[in-house]
């Protein structure tokens, strides 16, 4: 008979890492996540190589207490949720206390940090702290991770080119802007800039810089309003379609999440105006009751469970079917740009 033990954490902390760390865009997620939850206005993203040479992001949040940073990357070591009550109404993006030491364990690590005090840089490798040092005390947190995957050579494999590794990660930040246009996003890759949000709060600007001024042009607002939910945000005239359902951009209380049904509830909100095998392009929030809602279901909280999914569905759908309602009342002439 062999011995049941308990692994060690550095184990357990890479076998977490292989469902929450996929891939560069995976980390960008989880460090812009966190940046938000610490009440950041700012956000810098800045990776090499599509985040396969390097990672960089630097937030203007409230920085972690210098005597709790080595904590942070304990597995399941959280300052967002205390009990059950809490894990039930979930209000931030993060709660499960997972990513630093999953990321840790399969990286190099630098993270330096201040509450606007003594700040503190410290370093691991592999998940092992291996310097500790004060550092510069401007307010904010700042991680740089390289050497991703350097001990776990199949996910290394796996990892695709600098093209594909650095498309998702530009998927993961339009979101994010998307998401928050409240805050001031900066993006680069290999130097170059790839998106700037302003922060100035609009979300159409938000719009033509992820997809374009023409784009942007294209969009009606939309608005709708139940008991339980509250939608808001922006679709495409049906005269521009997508080829792909990617384009639908659901996220709900700030959290970009995947839902066929919610999807649907979308597309039937165009009815008949959407070509066969056409998808819409729309952005569309919505803000509810954080109990009404369970993000515990999958570590990359992608996927969440919603307790009336049908009556959210159909808010949606009336949302959508009123601009267009109303679009075929006014004469249609060329916006200006
Ligand atoms: P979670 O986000 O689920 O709490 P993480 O492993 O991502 O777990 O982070 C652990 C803790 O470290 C967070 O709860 C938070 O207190 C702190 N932390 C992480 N990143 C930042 C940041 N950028 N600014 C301030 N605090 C942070
Ligand atoms: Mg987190």
């Amino acid at each position: 008979m062999k011995v049941i033990r308990q692994l060690h954490d550095s184990l357990s902390n890479k076998i977490a890492a292989g469902e929450v760390v996929e891939r560069p865009a995976s980390i960008v997620k989880e460090l812009i996540e966190n940046a938000i939850d610490a009440d950041a206005t700012d956000i810098l993203i800045e990776i090499v190589e599509g985040g396969m040479e390097s990672i960089r992001i630097v937030d203007n949040g409230h920085g972690i207490p210098s005597d709790q940073v080595e904590t942070a990357f304990l597995r399941h070591a959280t300052s967002k949720i205390q009990n059950d009550r809490d894990l039930f109404s979930i209000r931030t993006l993060g709660f499960r206390g997972e990513a630093l030491p999953s990321i840790a364990s399969v990286s190099t690590l630098t993270v330096q940090t201040s509450t606007g005090t003594q700040g503190v840089e410290l370093t691991l490798h592999g998940g092992e702290v291996i310097q500790r040092q004060p550092s510069s005390a401007k307010k904010g947190t700042s991680i740089v991770i390289k050497d991703l995957f350097y001990n776990t050579p199949a996910r290394l494999k796996y990892l695709k080119t600098k093209l594909t590794e650095s498309g998702h990660v530009s998927d993961v930040v339009n979101r994010m802007a998307l998401a928050y246009p409240a805050i001031s996003f900066h993006y680069t890759s290999d130097g170059k800039t790839i998106l700037n949000t302003t922060g100035n709060d609009r979300l159409l600007q938000v719009v033509a810089e992820v997809y374009g001024r023409q784009t942007a042009s294209m969009m009606v607002p939309i608005e709708g309003k139940s008991l339980d939910y509250t939608v808001s945000g922006y679709v495409a005239k049906p005269e521009l379609t997508r080829a792909s359902r990617q384009y639908m951009s659901i996220f709900i209380n700030g959290r970009y999440i995947r839902n066929y049904k919610l999807a649907q509830a979308i597309q039937q909100g165009f009815h008949t105006l959407l070509p066969i095998g056409r998808y819409p392009l729309a952005i569309v929030k919505i803000e509810m009751d954080p109990t009404l809602i369970d993000v515990n279901v999958h570590p990359s909280k992608l996927e969440v469970r919603l307790s009336k999914e049908e009556a959210l569905g159909d808010v949606m759908t009336t949302a959508i079917k009123e601009v267009f309602s109303q679009e075929t009342l006014i004469p249609q002439s060329p916006k200006p740009v």
